[in-house]
């Protein structure tokens, strides 16, 4: 058996294509380390900005997830440059070993 931790999300209120939607955001947990700290932090900022400090534009919705967001419920990808922090290349490996090392050392967090 296998305990894994997994990120604990907040709603945040934001504002899509001029439209009042609602987000998931990751909620950096404090032990996090300082490359998954980042990752999360730049998530955070573009899920909110709309842009990330790597240069990434969140994109223009397409007409479905234009009606998603008119719904509250926008689930739209974000383009980060390989290299960036918050890419799923580097932050799912620095995530995984944060949900396992938690696993092991502390136990799983309440759920
Ligand atoms: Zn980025």
């Amino acid at each position: 058996m296998t305990l894994m931790r997994t990120l604990r999300m907040e709603s945040v209120p934001v504002t899509v294509n001029g439209r009042a939607a609602v987000t998931e955001l990751p909620v950096i947990p404090a032990d996090a380390t300082p490359a998954l700290a980042e990752g999360l932090r730049r998530r955070r900022v573009a899920g909110t900005l709309g842009r990330c400090p790597c240069g990434a534009v969140r994109p223009a919705p397409t007409a479905v997830q234009d009606a998603a967001a008119e719904q509250g419920t926008a689930h739209m990808p974000f383009p980060h440059k390989a290299d960036c922090p918050a890419h799923d290349g580097l932050l799912g490996p620095e995530l995984a070993a944060w949900q396992r090392k938690g696993g092991a050392r502390r136990g799983a967090q309440a759920r």
